[in-house]
């Protein structure tokens, strides 16, 4: 078992492993690190990563990208609808107001989910990791913006559940890229002393992403996060396409925003242009043969011309770079140095903003493609059992205020806030509800998001009955931001104070007492809607167990188990009477949790669709390697039997001239009506083929070994 850790980026993706030596980049089926984020569809199969990336222009309509932002989001979110000006391909709305990718494959129209696309991507990463790795691979942790919502990280872990990913964490980008930094930082401060403060930058395809982390020996904080979730590498592009849209209209007449493919080969052009720019400050061509109207289209740039066309980006880095110094009340000189990754940091002015707001260089002490990736399989390592490193405590942050609303009973407020922004991750916090019937709680984030609507879930907890004399019974809520950063309701549980004889119950206590201390649960309480907090920090295992679908959904089919343990109470009790003590019984209640993400139901339907196609393309890739086989073979043995070359002398002319007949027809076969026959077809051709031609080569071995062995045959002929 091999643990991994993958960045989903927007653009391209990239898979690490931890190993016993440490942490490598695994190289996909073109030898490539990158994989770009792209699944296209075709008559036969799927295609999925560089080739897809590849017959991108040729394959326009059926070639889905940048399906990263569509994630958990509703067709007329106005985010989608800003997103949708940039696809060639078809998207619409679903029944249940859902995004569709309309494609065609195998012919037919096909509607899929992002969610789906996203979960064709990571079967190819994961397929290109049990490969290269020569081992199956389940376990991984999974990249995600700080900034995404509870719905879009459901959406995301919905989508390796279809790849047949074991998530052990959804890791925020920026916090990858601290623990890639941190872990090989020898000269972090002792625990006890003022920790180091790095400001991570990570400037990518399609948004910016800022973190301020405090280190210090073995472990790191994340103090605050800074973002701006619509300001990428590809405003860059889309200026530079603009200018050069307006530009060719007015030279050449010619109106690219007219022809979508030209329009898209333009884009890719300005990026290459744009990345050339990158190292090179004086003006640069840009030339695109037959681009529209058979015309050929040729331009230039210069890096200031760049710049100024991009002044609107810059002015959103540079507040988001401010940003940082106030969400983590740093000033300047509190912070010692400023790391850059991501595509996007390449570009000089980038740095140069930096600079400006931080008054230090940009520092790229970690690979600028890669540090999000290593930063996940590190954490992988950590989370599993399978594979030993070196320790590293991360704590994470919440970035938004959270709110949690429910029925007011009994005079109580009915509305708090569990977690203000920038609240340490993951936690959990136990909320005291007294209730005589079932009742239910809303999350809601505080303040606006970057996603439609701020709901995050709606919990029902049931069977809540009042006590045998009428009474309100005690319900402890624990409500957690999960190591996903996924915010639910974990549990419910009742909690009834009996009187018990001592000695009846001894050992049951003992065992429970020792869970209690396991569970740090209950240490304060107050009134309805109070807080008792409690620090995940170490209780990683206790806190994975509660995030599985599975999970959540056994919660919810909870029976009513009770467990007995002494609670504090109980020791108040002890020192008054020894005989009588109150033992504290809690219940779990069932949940019926409402939020976002698939049903199992869905799930279900997806991973049995994503499995068919999956045969699908296996059956394309056997039948496509038959045909290369066969073809193979007719080359092979027809450039041998020819004048002069190794197998001419070792056939009779007359089979040769045969068999060199035959396989003239078999190369026009192929390439007429044996261009797509099953496998069966062409694997009968290459045995019947290898019938005669592996006598040919035998001869022609066994002269090399026994030269004798051609006078035999000559004689024979
Ligand atoms: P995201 O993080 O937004 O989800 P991503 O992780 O796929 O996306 P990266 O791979 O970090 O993004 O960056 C890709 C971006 O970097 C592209 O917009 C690309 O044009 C840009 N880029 C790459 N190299 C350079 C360069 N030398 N100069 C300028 N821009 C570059
Ligand atoms: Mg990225």
């Amino acid at each position: 078992m091999s643990v991994i850790g993958i960045d989903f980026g927007n653009e391209s993706c990239y898979i690490a492993v931890a190993k016993a030596g440490g942490i490598e980049t695994i190289t996909n089926d073109y030898s490539l690190r990158g994989t770009p984020s792209c699944v296209a569809f075709s008559p036969k199969n799927r295609i999925l990563g560089v080739a897809a990336k590849n017959q991108m222009v040729t394959n326009m309509k059926n070639t889905v990208f940048g399906f990263k932002r569509l994630l958990g989001r509703k067709f007329n979110d106005p985010h989608v609808q800003k997103e949708l000006k940039h696809f060639p391909f078809k998207v619409e709305q679903r029944s249940d107001g859902g995004i569709g990718i309309r494609v065609n494959y195998l012919g037919e129209d096909n509607v899929f989910t992002p969610e789906q696309i996203t979960a064709m991507l990571l079967t190819k990463l994961k397929d290109s990791a049990t490969v290269a790795l020569q081992t199956q691979v389940n376990d991984c942790v999974i990249s995600v913006p700080s900034y995404f919502t509870n719905a879009e990280r459901n959406a995301l872990l919905d989508a390796a559940a279809i790849a047949g990913l074991n998530v052990l964490r959804l890791m925020n980008e920026t916090t990858a890229t601290a623990l890639a930094y941190g872990i090989y930082k020898q000269d972090l401060p002792a625990p006890e002393e003022k920790p180091r403060n790095v400001v991570f930058v990570d400037f990518g395809h399609s948004s910016l992403q800022v973190s301020a982390c405090a280190f210090n020996k073995g472990k790191l904080k994340v103090l605050a996060t800074s973002n701006d979730p619509c300001c990428g590498g590809r405003d860059i592009d889309m200026a530079l396409a603009d200018y050069f849209c307006q530009d060719f209209i007015t030279r050449l007449k010619l109106d690219a925003r007219k022809n979508q493919r030209a329009f898209l080969r333009l884009l890719q052009e300005v990026e290459k242009l744009k990345k050339q720019m990158s190292a090179n400050s004086t003006r640069l061509p840009l030339n695109i043969e037959c681009f529209m109207e058979e015309r050929d289209v040729s331009g230039e740039m210069q890096r200031s011309q760049m710049e100024q066309l991009s002044a609107e980006t810059f002015s959103r880095i540079e507040r988001a770079l401010k940003g940082i110094l106030i969400s983590a009340k740093l000033r300047p000189e509190d912070i010692s140095s400023v790391e850059i990754v991501g595509g996007s940091t390449r570009i000089p002015a980038v740095k140069g903003l930096i600079e400006n707001v931080f008054g230090k260089q940009a520092s790229t002490t970690l690979n600028q493609d890669e540090a999000v990736s290593r930063g996940c399989a590190l954490q992988c390592a950590m989370l599993s059992p399978a594979v030993r490193v070196r320790e590293f405590n991360v704590t994470d942050v919440q970035p938004y205020a959270v709110r949690l609303h429910w029925d007011a009973a009994r005079g109580e407020d009915g509305d708090m806030e569990v977690f203000p922004a920038f609240h340490a991750a993951p936690f959990s916090k136990m909320l005291t509800f007294y209730r005589k019937e079932p009742f239910s709680v809303s999350a809601y984030y505080t303040d606006p998001v970057p996603y439609s609507d701020t709901f995050i879930g709606e919990w029902h907890i049931r069977d809540v009955q009042p006590t045998p004399e009428g009474e309100s019974q005690k319900v402890k809520l624990k409500v957690r931001v999960n190591i996903h950063g996924i915010i639910t309701v974990a549990s419910a549980s009742l909690v009834e104070k009996k009187q018990q004889d001592t000695s009846q119950n001894e050992s049951v206590e003992m065992e429970n007492s020792n869970e209690a201390q396991a569970n740090q649960e209950a240490p304060m309480e107050t009134n309805g809607g109070s807080q008792e907090q409690q620090q995940n920090g170490p209780e990683n295992q206790e806190v994975r167990e509660d995030d599985t679908k599975e999970a959540q959904q056994k919660q919810s089919w909870t029976q009513r188990v009770g467990q007995w343990f002494s609670g504090d109470d109980d020791k108040k009790d002890k020192s008054k009477d020894k005989t009588k003590k109150v033992v504290v019984k809690t219940i779990e209640l069932p949940i019926d949790a409402r939020t976002h993400g698939y049903s199992q139901h869905d799930l279900n339907n997806y991973l049995e669709q994503e499995g068919k196609m999956q045969a699908q393309d296996r059956q394309e890739k056997e039948r496509a390697d038959a045909r290369n086989a066969l073809e193979e073979y007719v080359y092979e043995l027809r450039g041998k039997l020819s004048e002069g070359e190794v197998l001419h002398d070792f056939v009779a002319d007359e089979q040769r001239m045969r068999l060199v007949g035959q396989l003239d027809s078999l190369e026009q076969w192929l390439y007429d009506e044996g261009e797509d026959q099953n496998r069966q077809v062409y694997s009968e051709k290459l045995s019947e083929l290898r019938t005669e031609g592996e006598p040919i080569k035998q001869r022609r071995w066994e002269f090399e070994l026994r030269p004798g062995a051609l006078d035999d045959f000559a004689l024979a002929i």
